[in-house]
């Protein structure tokens, strides 16, 4: 095993969580990872799985060598996939020495990303998941309520920039669009002919949902995928775990 690179003992991040389990969605679907969740966004989904990484971060700050020292016994019990995930893990500088230090490991990276913020970054698969309008938080929502957020998140969800950088930097790629509607298929349409170099089956759809009843009524974003030639995404973790924490 390599020796991670040189880095402060005192750098730390905050981190919401980590824990071992199955990748439960995109290509990597079924594999065994090393999850590290970052705690903080800079969106605020409306359906976010994750509220206890964004609209109620609970950052516990944790040594990143005691996060590599974490991450190099999960490698030495087999696991050899490190999922970096949030939140949105490339708000923060720290991911970059975490999948720096991964690497030298001799870790699968998968980096988690909603493709707002671009950064160079070691990593295996770049997993882009663009947040479409489905995703802004509601008038009405409670934890959003004087709109500051929906603004916000409305203004910065979207960045072309960011998001042709990511593909043209990172080759091994997919992007991955939550859909709940049959017309969010024109918006996913319109944002690609806006990007450039991404491939037919590097575009996933991903029901939206987080009970099996609720994904168990998506089989026509099957008969879309088939049409277009992208892939269908499962949520492994909601068919086995359910909607749980570490899972
Ligand atoms: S980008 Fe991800 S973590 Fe952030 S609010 Fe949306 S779903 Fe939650």
């Amino acid at each position: 095993m390599s020796i991670p690179p040189p880095m402060s003992s005192s750098t730390s991040a905050p981190i919401s969580e980590t824990f071992t389990s199955v990748q439960g969605e995109g290509k990597l679907a079924g594999v065994p990872s090393w999850f590290v969740r970052f705690s903080g966004c800079n969106l605020r989904c409306s359906w976010c799985d994750t509220p206890y990484a964004s609209w109620n971060a609970e950052p516990k700050q944790r040594g990143l060598q005691d996060l590599i020292a974490e991450a190099a016994r999960v490698k030495a019990a087999n696991v050899s996939h490190a999922v970096i995930t949030g939140g949105e893990p490339m708000m923060f500088t720290q991911a970059e020495e975490l999948a720096a230090a991964l690497r030298n490991l001799g870790m699968h990276i998968t980096i988690e990303t909603a493709g707002t913020i671009y950064r160079d970054i070691a990593c295996d698969l770049m997993s882009i998941s663009p947040k479409l309008s489905n995703s802004t938080p509601q008038p009405n929502d409670p934890r959003d309520k004087d709109a500051v957020w929906q603004v916000r998140h409305e203004a910065r969800r979207i960045n072309l920039d960011s998001l042709q950088k990511l593909i043209d930097s990172y080759p091994a790629r997919q992007l991955k669009f939550v859909v709940s509607e049959s017309q969010q298929l024109g918006e996913i349409e319109t944002l690609l002919a806006s990007l450039r170099g991404w491939q037919q089956d590097d575009v996933l759809l991903m029901p939206e949902g987080i009970t099996v009843d609720a994904l168990a009524k998506r089989h026509w974003i099957v008969e879309e995928c088939v049409k277009r030639g992208w892939r269908y995404c499962p949520r492994l973790h909601i068919e086995l775990f359910g909607n749980t924490r570490g899972t």
